[in-house]
């Protein structure tokens, strides 16, 4: 690439001279929108900016040409539940011994590998007491310090007293998430997130999950729905939105009632919690590849592994249903083990009955449209900022070929270019 002007120091994304208007070549684009990929188009990109998508593929004489012409061309992925501040290993450990310091370097190189997996944007589902560090990444990759996604962050996330790990000490120790009880508790606890850089608020609608029985899960219900209302009023004051983890039904219910945006997991969701979600315009986001990921988990013992696997099968059992009843599923991985994984969860999602382009949207502008970005991302089209994958092959034919993302631009930066 003949023209890289500017290049930050320590970011490894390069950004072109202000008045270079870039010529991208795409063989297939695939363009976040439309149902169908356009053949040789040409995007024009100036500054941060798509300048235009031209279908005629007419290039301006002054443009730097960039040559994926033999390449399928996508807009930036957005996963919508991730982990930067987490790595695989003792859950316990990273909480009790690992320094906010140590975790926050690891969450830099994480955010790196994400962003080179193809993921141009993140909604970062809390630190798991790591603090704020999710917004310090977010302001690091902003003003260039560090290469990484765009990141919506959500800081330490909220659930009750004895409502989250770790489990089982005798003392008091640091936990995953911040504890509040009672509607003033949970109302300093989201304006002190505010505070201190939350995006969003993530909170846990149900937590200490046991089999009653071999085929049913309960999960121990967290606020009461005053708690809840409590925490949904106090963050949408400020335009700030709310996304609940549920496993079960009666959690996601009363978590859609108070007005949460989105259900995070839901693997046992029934058809009743479906209808709500739509009469709600709430999202699911259903991370499917987490707990196939937690199957080959070597540590599990036998009673967990059994649970893990169950879950699996109604997670898929569950997804078919989602898809059948028609709710808005934004793509979100929740894989960390390792960052830059999150592309596995695509091939999950065609596999378990979500058509390719369907997927794809679901990664790409109905993501934009959970985070209240859709007229900035998840598609190519002109104005949108310039978020700008490609692979080899054809997703549509073979949806993995995205776990080999091959180009990545950001706001019109090449952050990474291994089709030359
Ligand atoms: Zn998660």
């Amino acid at each position: 690439m003949k023209s890289f002007i500017v290049f930050l120091l320590g970011t490894s994304c390069a950004a072109f001279s202000q008045s270079t208007i870039l010529a991208i070549k795409c063989g297939r684009l695939i363009d976040g929108r439309s149902e169908k990929p356009i053949i040789n188009a040409v995007i024009l990109v100036e500054n941060d900016r798509i300048k235009d998508v031209d279908r005629s593929a007419k290039i301006p004489e002054s443009a730097e040409i960039i040559d994926l012409s033999q390449s399928t061309v996508l807009p930036g992925l957005i996963d919508c539940h991730t982990h930067l501040l987490l790595h695989g290993g003792s859950y316990d450990d990273q909480i009790l011994k690992e320094s906010q310091a140590y975790r926050t370097i690891l969450g830099t190189v994480a955010a790196r590998r994400t962003l080179e997996a193809g993921f141009t944007t993140i909604r970062d589902v809390e630190t798991e007491g790591a603090m704020y560090a999710d917004a310090a990444l977010r302001d690091a990759i902003n003003k260039g310090v560090i290469p990484g996604p765009r990141i919506f962050a959500s800081t330490r996330s909220l659930s009750i007293t004895g409502g989250y790990a770790p489990y089982g000490y005798a003392i008091d120790v640091p936990y995953g998430s911040q504890l509040a009880d009672g509607v003033d508790g949970v109302t300093k606890a989201v304006r002190e997130q505010i505070q201190f850089g939350a995006d969003w608020i993530k909170i846990y609608g149900d937590s200490r999950y046991r089999h009653r029985v071999a085929d049913s899960l309960v999960g121990s219900a967290t606020f009461n729905d005053d708690e809840l209302k409590a925490i949904v009023y106090e963050a949408e004051k400020v335009g700030v939105h709310v996304c609940a983890h549920c496993y079960t039904s009666e959690a996601a219910k009363r978590a859609l009632r108070a007005g949460v945006k989105s259900i995070e997991h839901g693997l046992y969701l029934d058809d009743e919690t479906f209808r709500l979600m739509k009469q709600k315009g709430a999202y699911w986001v259903p991370t499917l590849i987490a707990y196939v990921h937690w199957t080959d988990d070597s540590t599990n013992s036998p009673d967990v592994q059994k649970m893990v696997e169950y879950s699996v099968k109604r997670h898929k059992e569950t997804f078919a249903r989602g898809l059948m009843a028609g709710v808005k599923i934004a793509f979100g991985s929740d894989y960390y083990d390792p960052h830059g994984g999150g592309t596995k969860e695509l091939g999950l999602m065609v596999d378990y009955g979500m058509p390719p382009m369907k997927v794809i949207q679901s990664a790409t502008s109905v993501a934009s449209q959970l985070l209240g970005w859709e007229s900035k991302i998840g598609t190519i089209e002109r104005g949108k900022l310039a978020d700008i994958i490609a692979v080899d092959g054809d997703p549509l034919e073979n949806i993995r070929t995205l776990e080999e993302v091959r180009f990545v631009m950001k706001g019109g930066e090449v952050c990474k270019n291994e089709i030359r």
